[in-house]
């Protein structure tokens, strides 16, 4: 029996070659064609040794790997120069029937025959990739879900944040609208109209939280003045307007004026007329908002604009209350009050200088011949005469006492804290500017006319007991002026 172990390792390692599960090549890489190759590594490639080895013209060896996978195989192969390298590869074969399987081969570089040669074995590892790749989709498909989850959440918090602004914005808003009822209760409850623009100021300022609010009305010559600020400003400078906001709403050229910095400029009108402005700074709660709300801009000059209109009305409201309230007071043709005033106004008097224990006097002016005044000259000459005796007495006595005209061509005035000799002389005063008044004529250039006046005084003494009691007193010294020739004033005796 030949003894075996002679040729042994050649033949173990050619059955090692022939028959390993693990596809087992020898190839020359400069010539590109495979030198030997078993039968697990024709049937990872799907090719017969005869077609791979042994045919005139062998398959190359890169004519099996898939075109894609090429360029990388070439580099490695080229890199791979030194005796004793080696490595491992994974790329992609296709087979005749064009299916593409994954190989991985393990290389090394040998020597033979003084060639550097590649030997190595090959396995097919389409499998593992094919789970390879499904763990990493996998896991892309988690880090998606992941990153698709914090956007979500970034967005909800977002959108929380959008929400607490628009909150902010409702609630900053809200704060300037809830003003309006309460400044517009308070303007009804007024009586004086300065109270009016106080009240208006204040509150947009205060409780608006205006950055600033002034009124400004027309005085007489039409020049603007500041009425009432909040915060104070001096009201008899006005700054000029720079920027023409004031003159572009005196003109009606616009009903809101308004400026880089939210100054809103809105006309006051009373009965149709522009008697005024008011200005009101930018709610320090809306003001990073302003800009970029549209809603905010226009709630806010719906606000400035409405408030100046109720201004308005209330204006006019307070100027014809007190037009009537005046008219109801005062005798139209003298300007002096009315009888209704004498009437309450002696009463009150006289209450409070009995309780107070103080003087009071009261004067009886009567003109003479007054019915020959009407029948000379007529009817409307006669009420020249009242007009300019009613001038005079305006203009005779102290704001405190009280000038009336009583009915017909009698006037009275009441005098608190006078008496006796002072009253008198007082009545004697006006007696003489009576007697010295010079009356044109009606119609008449160059003609005029005089008149005179008896005045009865009465004062108030301990024996006084109603103001009906001072009343006939003065009546009967004004009788007694009559009969003792008039033109004269008679002090009643106490
Ligand atoms: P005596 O000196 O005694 O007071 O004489 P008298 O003419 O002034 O007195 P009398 O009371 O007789 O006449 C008052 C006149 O005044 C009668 C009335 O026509 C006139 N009179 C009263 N009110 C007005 C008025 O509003 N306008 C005009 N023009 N006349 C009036
Ligand atoms: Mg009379
Ligand atoms: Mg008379």
């Amino acid at each position: 029996m030949q003894e075996p172990t002679a040729t042994a390792p050649q033949n173990v390692l050619q059955v090692h070659f022939d028959s390993t599960v693990d596809g087992q090549y020898v190839l020359d890489p400069e010539t590109d064609v495979f030198i030997k190759v078993n039968q697990a590594f024709c049937d990872l490639l799907g090719y017969t040794a005869e077609q791979l080895v042994e045919a005139r013209a062998p398959i190359s060896t890169m004519s099996v790997v898939h075109p894609d996978d090429r360029e990388d195989v070439l580099k490695r192969r080229n890199a791979a120069s030194g005796l004793g390298e080696h490595g491992t590869l994974r790329f992609r074969v296709v087979k005749p029937d064009s299916t593409v399987r994954y190989l991985e081969i393990t290389y090394s570089v040998i020597s033979f025959m003084g060639r550097r040669l590649h030997m190595g074995s090959a396995r097919d590892v389409s499998e593992q990739v094919k789970l390879e790749n499904k763990l990493r989709n996998e896991s892309e498909f988690n880090r998606e879900l992941s990153l698709a989850a914090q956007r979500s959440a970034k967005e909800a918090e977002r959108q929380k944040i959008e929400a607490l602004m628009a909150n902010t914005r409702v609630g900053a808003l809200a704060e300037v609208l809830r003003a309006v009822p309460v400044l517009t209760k308070r303007l009804l409850e007024i009586e004086k109209i300065d109270d009016i623009f106080k009240e208006t100021t204040v509150t947009l300022y205060n409780e608006a939280g205006c950055s600033h609010c002034y009124v400004l009305m027309k005085n007489n010559e039409g020049d603007l003045q500041i009425k009432y600020s909040s915060p104070y400003r001096a009201t008899d400078k006005l700054t000029p307007d720079s920027n023409g906001m004031y003159q572009t709403v005196l003109r009606a050229i616009q009903n809101l004026a308004i400026d880089e910095s939210g100054t809103h400029v809105a006309p006051i009108r009373v009965a149709g007329e522009i008697r005024g402005l008011l200005e009101v700074g930018m709610p320090k709660n809306l003001q990073r908002f302003y800009t970029t709300q549209p809603q905010i801009q226009q709630s806010l000059r719906d606000l400035v604009v409405t408030i100046a209109d109720f201004l308005g009305l209330v204006i006019s409201d307070h100027e014809n209350l007190q037009r009537i309230t005046l008219q109801s007071r005062q005798d139209k043709l003298t300007g002096l009050a009315n009888r209704r005033v004498f009437e309450e106004q002696i009463t009150t008097e006289f209450r409070r200088a009995v309780r107070y224990e103080r003087d009071l006097a009261l004067l009886m002016l009567d003109i003479d011949h007054f019915k020959k005044v009407n029948d000379t000259y007529g009817h409307q000459q006669g009420d020249r005469v009242l007009a300019a005796i009613g001038g005079l007495l305006k203009h005779s006595f102290r704001d405190l006492d009280t000038v009336c005209r009583y009915g017909g061509e009698e006037m009275c005035a009441i005098l608190p804290e006078t008496v006796g000799e002072a009253a008198r002389a007082k009545a004697e005063y006006v007696r003489r500017k009576v007697e010295e008044l010079v009356i044109p004529i009606m119609d008449k250039p160059d003609e005029t006319m005089k008149v005179t006046a008896s005045i009865g005084v009465a004062c108030l003494t301990r024996n006084t007991s109603s103001e009906e009691q001072l009343l006939r007193e003065a009546d009967r010294a004004l009788y007694e002026c009559k009969t003792g020739g008039r033109n004269r004033v008679i002090l009643a005796k106490a």
